[in-house]
């Protein structure tokens, strides 16, 4: 049996396609976060960019994304070093840490339909849109030091 790209090789040494292929598409990093600048604690919230389609999870104008929101960042392997601020499901995370990917991974069930059924995406949260929040700290889902 061939060992998957996703257990043998560092993330730094995928290609282009095996990398993209690697997102789970759950739309958990559309969610914002903030760092508290006196405490360096980085909050993750439910506040979701003004974009994201909460019925699939994906972004509703991926192509053009960085241009719609200056908030937007693409991920690239420059910021390997320097993953804490995705959500720890996530599989750029995962991999990077050593451990295997869910079950309900895409590239294990050949769909998102697992991921959803799992509740591992936005679809399943209680999220607000950005456009709606008022006080960021009514929002709060989770906390981590920053490295
Ligand atoms: S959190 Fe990670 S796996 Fe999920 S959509 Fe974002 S980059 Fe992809």
């Amino acid at each position: 049996m061939t060992t998957p790209f996703w257990e043998e090789k560092k993330l730094s040494e995928m290609t282009d396609e095996q990398w993209e292929s690697l997102c789970d598409g759950c739309g958990k990093c559309c969610l914002h976060k903030y760092i508290d600048d006196e405490t360096e604690v980085l909050y993750f919230t439910k506040i979701a960019c003004n974009m994201l389609d909460k019925k699939t999870g994906s972004c509703k104008d991926y192509v053009n994304r960085l241009n719609l929101d200056e908030g937007c960042t693409s991920l690239l392997r420059s910021q390997l070093t320097n993953l804490h601020w995705l959500p720890e499901t996530c599989s750029y995370r995962l991999i990077d840490q050593g451990m295997s990917l869910p079950r309900w991974h895409p590239l294990l069930t050949g769909s998102k339909k697992a991921m959803h059924e799992a509740h591992a995406s936005v679809c399943s949260m209680d999220i607000v849109y950005l456009i709606e929040v008022q006080e960021w700290e009514d929002h709060i889902i989770g906390e981590t030091d920053l490295p």
